[in-house]
């Protein structure tokens, strides 16, 4: 490998914390077969068993939290609070995961004129499990517990922005099962890229679409599964009927929380234009008290960017439009004197599909406005995306919001409020957002293949 060291720095100061070893191409391919040696083992113990042992880690996170959240927050940047609440949440996941497994992984037995079939839940075998920065212990415990729940053996690679943060969760994971069942790999696109080529039988994944699309390719060497969560664009409809306050306040959150980096942000906002201005004024006030700072900063409401790399691309985004007839109303500078990666949080308007930052994912702290004149035409800038994630409707007409999240191409609509859903409900992209699930009972299914064993009920006869 070219690259020999992760170099992991804080985003609040710029400064290094570690250099961390990546592992090297045998060591990708000894993880492998480690994993493929403990599978025949843990995929024949009990769900009962298999459920006791991941019960016993989901607890340990609950007690390790304030520990976690400190790497998270000194390795990515994340508010310190909102890094105790992920790891804290990787206990819910982890239980629902076992509690939905019930339903998820029996036998089911068919019966039809003396012949009986029945339907195992087997799982696939080895699974590499890829996952970004931006929720560095629940995203990855979202493929995590699916995966192992239904018995397959798992070769994990967090992202090279989280190392440390991907340690701490392996460690925890491995402590309670038994050896070879959860393996590490650390290091950046070409560890993923040789974990995706080796004898892993499964590719659940989360990041780029561009990464997306190299894992597809990837896997049809040896027709591997692959689950694939790509991010989006998410849009926000505002029409003149909506609780301007309430949208407002939405707008400004969805689009800036966690610095902007989350595949469901508010990233594209239609508003009517009968409401647009006092709108707008609205969204410009909460922009401009949305305060930031280093994540342990408890008046601080997003801390600094992961990267320098990603704080420029959200930079070039803005330049660009302003250049192209945006109008920055707010933000849009790196600050100065400053270390680390921060960045304004920004309001642009007066924009349109021709400018770049409409089209493609931002991932920044920036709200952009576009006015439409009616639901069909914000309908129709809405679905003009390749990506197909998240999307909200405001309206203060419950008929007309949900005839137009009907029409919305998204895996997961909100009337009125988030994407926010009823637990259990499978977390679902569209169009080029993805391929598979998050979550629910097909979630733990897509980790596994029916496999059929059928036989007459008396297709065994009692010698005399
Ligand atoms: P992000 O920048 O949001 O993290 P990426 O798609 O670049 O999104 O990265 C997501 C994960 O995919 C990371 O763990 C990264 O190291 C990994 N990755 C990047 N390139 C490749 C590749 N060619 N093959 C496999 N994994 C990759």
């Amino acid at each position: 490998m070219k690259q020999q060291y992760i170099v992991d720095i804080n985003p609040s100061t710029g400064k290094i914390i570690k250099k961390i070893k990546c592992t090297s191409k045998s060591g990708v391919h000894e993880a492998v077969l480690k994993a493929r040696k403990a599978l025949p083992y843990w995929c024949n113990l009990s769900l009962k068993e298999r459920s006791k042992m991941l019960a016993n880690a989901a607890k340990e996170f609950k007690k390790e939290k304030e520990n976690i959240g400190r790497i998270i927050t000194d390795e990515m940047g994340k508010l310190y609070r909102s890094a105790v609440g992920e790891v804290h949440a990787v206990k819910y996941g982890i239980m629902k995961t076992i509690e939905m497994a019930k339903d998820a992984l029996p036998v089911e037995k068919y019966r039809e004129d003396g012949l009986i079939t029945e339907v195992l839940r087997a799982p696939i075998g080895v699974c590499a499990v890829i996952t970004p920065w931006n929720f560095p212990v629940s995203m990855p415990e979202t493929l995590l517990s699916p995966a192992l729940i239904a018995g397959n053996t798992v070769v994990f690679k967090p992202s090279e922005n989280v190392p440390l943060t991907g340690k701490a969760l392996y460690n925890i994971f491995n402590k309670h099962l038994p050896e070879g069942v959860i393996n590490l790999v650390q290091g950046a696109d070409e560890v993923g890229n040789e974990l995706i080529h080796s004898d892993v039988d499964m590719i659940a994944f989360v990041g780029s679409q561009k990464v997306g699309k190299i894992i597809m390719n990837a896997a049809s060497d040896k027709l591997k599964r692959i689950v694939l969560e790509l991010g989006g664009k998410d849009p926000m409809i505002v029409l003149d009927d909506a609780n301007l306050e309430k949208a407002a306040n939405f707008a400004v959150n969805g689009a800036l929380r966690n610095t902007g980096q989350v595949c469901v942000s508010v990233e594209r906002i239609y508003v009517h234009e009968k409401i647009a201005g006092e709108f707008i004024d609205m969204v410009n006030e909460g922009v401009k008290k949305f305060t930031y700072g280093d994540g342990y900063d408890e008046n601080a409401m997003m801390g600094p960017m992961v990267s320098k790399e990603q704080r420029k691309i959200v930079v070039d985004q803005i330049n660009d439009a302003v250049r192209n007839g945006a109008n920055l109303i707010t933000g849009g500078k790196i600050p100065a004197n400053e270390v680390g990666f921060y960045m304004q949080p920004t309001l642009l308007t007066n924009l349109s599909h021709k400018h770049k930052i409409m089209n493609i994912e931002t991932f920044g702290p920036v709200v952009c406005i576009q006015i439409v004149k009616n639901d069909e035409e914000a309908i129709k800038l809405a679905n003009d995306t390749p990506y197909g994630l998240g999307a909200t409707v405001w309206t203060g007409n419950k008929k007309r919001g949900r005839e137009i999240a009907g029409k919305i191409e998204a895996g997961m609509i909100g009337i009125n409020q988030g994407i926010g859903s009823v637990s259990g409900t499978p977390w679902v992209g569209i169009k080029q957002s993805g391929f598979g699930f998050i979550g629910s009972v097909e979630g733990i299914r897509q980790f596994t293949v029916p496999r059929k064993i059928s036989y007459k009920t008396n297709h065994v006869k009692k010698s005399k």
